[in-house]
């Protein structure tokens, strides 16, 4: 097998944006609503039975997600549920402006970090951001499945860019929300605190396994050749796997890398 490439931490805020400033119809009812960064993508999913987000934003670019639904005819209070995909400050940080009026989902391992806001893992304040109401009120699980009347979302726990991290599946159209798990190129998402680079193995070798046409991302564009970047991914965890053991000494101190830099434990 080709070696595979040498992997690279991404730059947070450095994603390609195509369409920036642009809210896009990627198939039937399904808006990507891209705010300014450091938010993710926010997808809209105005089926005939729920209105879902996926994901949330940052806390600061709330009023652009607010325009962007206004002009499809949606108030912020006209949402049924906002999933989260995990529990990073751009992905959950506009939570506080639904929290009253729809459900608030995520996978049980991020539900308690988001509602503890646990800086360490969230990098809320690192990022600016605030909000006073980060109460979770449905912690998923592997499997759960959510019908929204044209669309089914079956939830899949894919721990490894974080411990709490999901995908959601449409098993019928084919398609997936990856959140930071899988992003199009290669990119490979850093595994940040409560991440694994051993657990993210895992997740994508499932991932592998289904039949998926199209990923849409936490960050940048869709990708419509999920095999090829699974693979990248895959194989780039692999990399580092094997990068961080070669740089430790047996028998030396140990060196745990976290971030884009190291810190010594
Ligand atoms: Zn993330």
């Amino acid at each position: 097998m080709a070696a595979p490439q040498r992997p690279h931490i991404r730059d947070e805020m450095n994603f390609e944006r195509p369409d920036e400033g642009k809210t896009v119809e990627l198939a039937k009812n399904i808006w990507r609503i891209m705010p300014p960064p450091p938010s993710g993508n926010v997808y809209l999913i105005q089926d005939t039975l729920k209105t879902v987000l996926i994901d949330s934003g940052v806390y600061t670019t709330f009023d652009y997600l607010a325009e962007e639904l206004r002009k499809l005819g949606l108030r912020p209070q006209d949402i049924d549920l906002v999933i989260n995909t995990h529990e990073h400050f751009d992905h959950i940080g506009g939570n506080p402006y639904f929290s009253k009026t729809a459900l608030i989902a995520a996978h049980r391992n991020a539900a308690t970090k988001i509602e503890l806001q646990d800086e360490y893992v969230t990098h809320m304040k690192e990022y600016g951001q605030v909000g006073d109401d980060f109460s979770v009120h449905w912690w998923l699980e592997n499997r759960n499945l959510i019908w929204t009347g044209d669309y089914k979302l079956k939830i899949l726990h894919t721990p490894g860019h974080t411990s709490g991290s999901i995908c959601i599946y449409e098993p019928f159209q084919h398609f997936m929300f990856t959140g930071d798990t899988v992003v199009r190129g290669e990119i490979l998402t850093p595994m940040l605190e409560s991440g694994s680079a051993g657990d993210f193995v895992n997740s994508i070798e499932r991932l592998l396994t289904m039949k998926i046409k199209v990923l849409y991302p936490g960050h940048g564009p869709e990708s419509t050749d999920p095999d090829r970047d699974l693979t990248w991914a895959a194989n780039a965890a692999r990399e580092r796997i094997r990068e961080f053991r070669e740089s430790q000494a047996v028998g030396g101190k140990r060196r745990i890398q976290i971030r884009a830099g190291s810190q010594e434990a």
